[in-house]
């Protein structure tokens, strides 16, 4: 696999750069530091996003059809935890995994595989409350007030976007924090005046 060096910035390649710095965007890079630069192109990361968002959402149908059919016995508390734990989980997976990604071609589907992961989620947890607590021995009739399902299908997508939207956020800064923090101890040595060559000239005695 050819090592490859860009522009965290403006995705510029930094192969033949020596200079420390991007010459389209200015940003520092320290080749040996590797926070400091991306190791693939936006391309890359296209691909990769939407490979890991084909792959996620493979992984929730199977870990969602699972825990639906679990048997809960009579705990509904039990079934739903299970359920919306796992829609959850794999949401904030498929946030970071896009916070991480660097293209908008990678990050959309892994943003709305993780959203479907939090609706879906939400709507299988509480459907199938309703169905252990109806199943159990003499039901109260609050059981049968199952309302929240039908909810959770219509407007089920609203929490979970706005869920997996600040997951994404948080991680977005976390992550531009990291990068400034190195990037500005790469770029301090560079912006300070200390002569770059030795003096040409012996000093004066
Ligand atoms: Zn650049």
């Amino acid at each position: 696999m050819a090592f490859a060096i860009h522009c965290l910035d403006c995705d510029f390649d930094l192969k033949a750069t020596t200079t420390g710095r991007c010459p389209e965007c200015g940003r520092g890079f320290d080749p040996a530091s590797p926070r400091t630069f991306a190791s693939r192109p936006r391309r890359g990361h296209s691909v990769r996003g939407l490979l890991s968002a084909i792959v996620l959402a493979a992984v929730a149908f199977g870990l969602l059809r699972w825990s639906w059919e679990w048997p809960y016995g009579d705990s509904h508390h039990a079934a739903f935890r299970t359920i919306f734990g796992i829609g959850a989980a794999l949401g904030v997976i498929a946030a970071l995994l896009a916070a991480r990604n660097r293209s908008w071609f990678g990050r959309i589907p892994l943003l709305l595989v993780g959203t479907l992961c939090a609706w879906a989620g939400l709507f299988f947890a509480s459907e199938k409350y309703f169905r252990v607590w109806q199943s159990s021995p003499d039901p109260p009739d609050e059981a049968f007030a199952d309302t929240g399902p039908i909810g959770a299908l219509l407007a089920g997508w609203i929490p979970g976007g706005l869920f997996v939207g600040v997951v994404f956020a948080a991680a977005l800064l976390v992550l531009a924090w990291r990068r400034r923090g190195r990037t500005e101890s790469v770029s301090a040595p560079a912006s300070s005046d200390a002569p770059t060559h030795p003096p040409t000239t012996p000093p004066s005695r």
